[in-house]
């Protein structure tokens, strides 16, 4: 195994071990008898903004004090750096490939609500996880969107590094480009491990946003039968 007491090179330090890897070079070995399943999901090649988030992570493992040689931390920066990808690839998703042809030209115009969406985001101050549920309605004027595309529509926002509060406004920005509706709400309800993990420390201070366009906001009454269903919903 490669010795990694040596901190102040981890770029070749890593890439001398990524040679070795059974997926870039048939012949070597990277340490493992036998490649474990996660190993074996790995694609051949990685992008080059894979090994530069693999190598930022083997840099603060080293500066917090670890040791990213040993066995458990071996290969963490592949595994954060797939975990990153995967959790920030809401700004890869092309929104029009996701609406694609779910918009449908109905003549409802009553109150449509999709309740309790869970959401897991990160925070752009800490890239700390928040997350929650976001609850999203609209009123049509002759359009309506398919239903399973609205969780969509959260978690492309949620999937990015973020502040609640512009996420909550994009979600509602984003469905009244799209359906041009008489109005949209969205609440969005979010803990944040950045305020419970550390400073003030308080694990259960909850975060509520809100986003009223339209008759929601114009509308006492509308606005106020939204509210009341989430409130229904909300009490277990
Ligand atoms: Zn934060």
């Amino acid at each position: 195994m490669t010795q990694l007491t040596i901190n102040n090179q981890p770029y070749d330090l890593l890439k001398q071990q990524f040679k070795t890897s059974p997926y870039t070079n048939g012949n070597g070995h990277n340490g493992h008898a036998v490649a474990t399943l996660e190993e074996l999901e790995q694609p051949a090649s990685k992008s080059a903004e894979q090994v530069a988030v693999e190598n930022a992570v083997y840099t603060i493992l080293t500066n917090i004090g670890e040791d990213p040689g040993r066995q458990g931390l071996e290969r963490t920066p592949t595994r954060v750096a797939k975990a990153f990808a995967e959790l920030t690839s809401g700004y890869h998703v092309d929104p029009q490939a996701l609406i694609n042809d779910a918009v449908f030209d109905v003549a409802y115009d009553e109150l449509v609500l999709v309740k309790n969406i869970d959401f897991f985001s990160l925070c752009e101050h800490h890239m700390l996880p928040f997350y929650g549920q976001a609850h999203v309605a609209y009123i049509p004027s002759g359009k309506v969107i398919g239903l399973s595309k609205i969780p969509r529509i959260v978690e492309m926002f949620a999937r990015r590094l973020q502040v609640q509060e512009r996420m909550t406004q994009q979600i509602a920005d984003f469905l009244t480009e799209t359906l041009q509706p008489q109005g949209v709400a969205v609440v969005v309800e979010g803990q944040h491990m950045c305020a419970a993990m550390r400073g003030v420390k308080k694990a259960n201070a909850r975060m509520t946003t809100s986003a009223m366009t339209g008759s929601f906001k114009h509308n006492p009454q509308t606005r106020g039968e939204f509210l009341d269903h989430i409130a229904r919903h909300g009490d277990h």
